[in-house]
């Protein structure tokens, strides 16, 4: 019965943490130091880091705790929401101009999978029923004017390539009349990129101006490798300023890295993330969801995904109602149903405890002793009356009650009775809990 004691309480914990805490300086200090180390970890830009915690600390103090969440679990969430404010909230969808053809030009450094998103982008288009053509125009790599003509081909979208010896923005007037002739819905060129961020030199920049001038483009996309790491603010503001983008594309979000560029890029240059690349594949382009990308930062999804099931789960009123029905020591069987679902509804009961406040201590054996017990119980409760539901004194009153309870569940006798005492018990536990000291006595079985 101590095992099924813990796991009472535990729901009576969920239910009423009895005082609400409030997020101050003083309590929020660790955590932050936490989340900065995590923003760290997954490469967002120092600088931008700091930015972002001050602005989080100003508005975090004073905010209330969710019952039965901890503070810093609250903190961690309210960090998430404004990382998600931040990556701009909402799915940003991709622009499209009133003439034919929109135009999307690409640019980024080398490497960054900006050939392999062209083509990707094309198909992505192309399933939305829009009709494509691509230009290559990395003129300083042959090999990547026919790795585009082969994806190209690939994806069953035709790709503009007039060779390395013919200036890129040459190449962009002669794409862009060859896509108004084939009266296409849309336009994607490939652009060259450097090495490195450091190496982005003036002749390239001057180039890709050109380049914008002859195009008009809708969307000046950056593609930016996740595994960029702490440059990627440097960058992307590169680019930005010089010549000016509309958005950007995250590659290779399928590798290790935690994607903190992501925020770099939208609080450097206030544009949004517009896709993401996850892997090699021609289908791996998805759009960008800011909510995914703030928990694979903080790499907190554990708690994060505790936190808003608190928050679901713990209707502010049904706890209330509650708690006056423990203060009247009207705590019933249905009362006792819903809790045992609201524990389920939070996830497996080993997880919940692990989240509570001195509940660490609890063996993975008890937990499990602790599980059945409840389905044991609620396999009892299904079988009882509305009214043997709500007073469970007919059932300490009654044998034959007991008796017929036991035989349609499949219990047995006692094992009814020990449910009923609980019950009881738990109605003087809860008393304790929120310090009424008036009755608590048990009422005892009649036989
Ligand atoms: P570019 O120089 O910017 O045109 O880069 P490429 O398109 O040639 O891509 C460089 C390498 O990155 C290639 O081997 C691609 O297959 C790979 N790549 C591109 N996007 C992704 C991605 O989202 N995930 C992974 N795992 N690899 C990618």
């Amino acid at each position: 019965l101590a095992i099924v004691s813990i796991a009472l309480f535990l729901i009576l914990f969920i239910a009423f943490d009895v005082e609400r805490e409030v997020l101050t300086k003083e309590n929020i200090v660790e955590p932050m130091r936490d989340i900065r180390r995590a923003l760290l970890e997954a490469d967002v830009s120092l600088p931008v880091v700091r930015r972002f915690i001050q602005a989080v600390s100003d508005q975090a103090v004073g905010t209330g705790v969710i019952r039965g969440v901890r503070p810093d679990q609250q903190l961690v969430k309210i960090v998430r929401d404004e990382l998600v404010k931040l990556m701009g909230g909402e799915v940003s969808e991709l622009l499209f101009s009133n003439t034919k053809p929109t135009v999307i030009l690409l640019a980024g450094l080398q490497g960054v999978g900006k050939t392999t998103v062209s083509a990707k982008l094309a198909l992505y288009l192309k399933k939305l029923g829009k009709s494509c053509m691509l230009i290559a125009g990395d003129v300083y790599r042959p090999a990547a004017i026919d790795q585009l003509v082969i994806l190209g081909e690939q994806v069953g979208v035709p790709v503009y390539a007039a060779g390395t010896d013919i200036k890129p923005a040459e190449i962009a007037r002669q794409g862009l009349a060859e896509a108004r002739k084939k009266n296409v819905d849309l336009v994607i060129m490939d652009t060259a990129g450097r090495l490195q961020a450091r190496l982005i030199d003036k002749a390239m920049m001057d180039e890709l101006k050109e380049v914008k001038k002859v195009l008009n483009p809708t969307e000046v996309l950056l593609v930016v490798d996740a595994m960029t790491g702490q440059e990627a603010a440097a960058l992307v503001t590169t680019f930005n300023v010089e010549i000016g983008i509309t958005g950007a594309i995250l590659t290779k979000l399928d590798g290790d890295s935690r994607g903190g560029a992501a925020l770099s890029v939208k609080e450097v240059s206030g544009k949004p993330i517009k896709l993401v690349g996850r892997g090699e594949r021609m289908e791996d382009l998805e759009p960008f969801y800011p909510d995914r990308m703030a928990g694979r930062i903080l790499g907190m999804g554990d708690v994060l995904s505790f936190v808003e099931k608190a928050q679901e789960v713990m209707q502010q009123e049904d706890a209330e109602e509650l708690q006056k029905k423990i203060m009247s020591a009207k705590f019933d069987f249905n009362d006792f149903l819903k809790q045992t679902r609201t524990v389920a509804q939070m996830g497996s009961m080993s997880r919940v405890i692990g989240m509570i406040p001195g509940m660490a201590k609890v063996t993975p054996a008890q937990i499990r002793e602790a599980e059945k017990s409840l389905q044991l119980m609620e396999s009892m409760i299904e079988v009882m009356t509305p009214e043997e539901r709500e007073k469970p004194e007919l059932l300490a009153e009654s044998p034959e009650r007991r008796k017929r309870v036991a035989k349609e569940s499949g219990k047995t006798e006692q094992q009814v009775s020990q449910l009923v005492a609980q019950l009881f018990q738990m109605r003087v536990r809860m008393k304790n809990l929120m310090g009424v000291m008036e009755g608590g006595s048990l009422p005892t079985l009649s036989n």
